[in-house]
């Protein structure tokens, strides 16, 4: 399981108000990883994840521990861990993302006790949205549970 490399984000709440974590949502980025960076180094953008995978390179930048602000819905940003993969509407994510996700998620489905088939969800199972785009999350699903 490669480290994630931290960084800076101020767009999240602390803690989590005692809810479990129970849910992993997959996003996509529309655009590259130092997109992400950018979009969550910036407060007026409001947005936040907890990893951000992209470009071979793997950052952090909430504490699973605390809320991050990705989900678009309060409840379940407080019961999720937000993944964000680096790739756009004509551009999926490159093997190494897809390798990284699958360790990251098989260690938090380990952790947390989660069943990949039914609790790593897309984004556009939370609020309408066309992410996590060309993220193929069934894949994700599937190499995650033959790993548990
Ligand atoms: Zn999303």
């Amino acid at each position: 399981m490669p480290t994630p490399i931290w960084r800076t984000t101020e767009n999240y709440t602390a803690g989590r108000e005692g809810t479990p974590v129970d849910r992993i949502v997959i996003h996509y980025i529309v655009g590259t990883l130092a997109a992400a960076d950018a979009t969550f180094a910036d407060p007026a953008s409001q947005v936040s994840a907890h990893y951000g995978i992209g470009e071979g390179n793997f950052h952090q930048y909430v504490s699973e521990l605390n809320t991050a602000w990705h989900a678009g819905n309060w409840a379940m940003n407080q019961r999720s861990i937000g993944i964000e993969h680096s790739a756009d509407p004509d551009r999926a994510p490159s093997e190494s993302t897809y390798q990284t996700s699958i360790d990251l998620c098989v260690r938090i489905c380990q952790e947390y006790g989660l069943n990949p088939q039914t609790q790593i969800i897309p984004h556009s199972a939370v609020v309408a949205t066309a992410c996590p785009g060309t993220v193929n999350l069934q894949r994700i699903r599937d190499a995650v549970a033959a790993r548990l």
